[in-house]
């Protein structure tokens, strides 16, 4: 018997461009009913952004993949997500690399996911409240930078921060009515080049 987050990585998210078999393990070991409001849990393994708490989204589990997939985290990185949100997109990486500092605007909803992580028993996850447009300069740079919500410019700090070698994953765009564009930037030395993936919608970047 298979359970749901494993079909889910099977029929949803292996046919679609999700090739990295690591990532397509962990999302099969993680329960993301888990990281929902009671209401919300039955539509767990639809492929939808759903609504959490504070009038922000739990990220499409296909988008939650491939922008990991673009992250490319190895075992030893640490990573950076800006947009803890529901914890989600954080427990994933957090089996894909050696620690994640995950922050979060909302105290609120990094209090909740923080709870949430804990009972599921994530151990390398640190969640912080701040501005992560600053970046968080205590544990630069990081190896992965990855941003959970919309930008229109990129935020100065984060590419600073992000070590040589190091990918940011992060949508570029006006964050309302229009898709935007995701992006990975590289860094190699002092040079930072960047490659579009695809639209999506994601909630905007606020300033703390
Ligand atoms: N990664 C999340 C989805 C996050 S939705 C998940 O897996 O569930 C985007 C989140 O970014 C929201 O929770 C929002 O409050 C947060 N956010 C918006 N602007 C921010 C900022 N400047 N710094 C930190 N978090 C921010």
């Amino acid at each position: 018997m298979s359970t749901p987050a494993e079909r889910m990585a099977i029929e949803q998210l292996k046919p679609h461009g999700v090739y990295d078999e690591r990532i397509l393990q962990v999302m099969a070991s993680i329960p993301r009913e888990e990281f929902l409001p009671p209401k919300q849990r039955r539509h767990a393994y639809e492929d939808r952004a759903l609504a959490i708490e504070c009038g922000q989204t739990i990220s499409q589990p296909l988008v939650v993949a491939l922008m990991t997939q673009a992250a490319a985290p190895k075992p030893d990185d640490v990573a950076l997500e800006v947009g803890t949100g529901s914890g989600y997109q954080a427990a994933v990486l957090s089996r894909l690399c050696r620690k994640v500092i995950t922050i979060e605007l909302e105290p609120a909803l990094a209090e909740h996911a923080s709870a949430t992580l804990q009972r599921m028993g994530f151990s390398n996850i640190e969640v912080v409240v701040a501005d992560g447009s600053l970046g968080w300069e205590p544990g630069a740079p990081h190896d992965v930078i990855l941003v959970a919500c919309a930008a229109v410019e990129v935020p100065r700090p984060l590419l600073e921060q992000l070590a040589d070698g190091g990918r940011l994953v992060i949508p570029v765009g006006l964050a309302s009515r229009e898709p935007q564009d995701l992006r990975v930037y590289t860094r190699r030395g002092d040079e930072v080049t960047f490659r579009s993936l695809f639209p999506v919608m994601f909630v905007p970047l606020r300033s703390g």
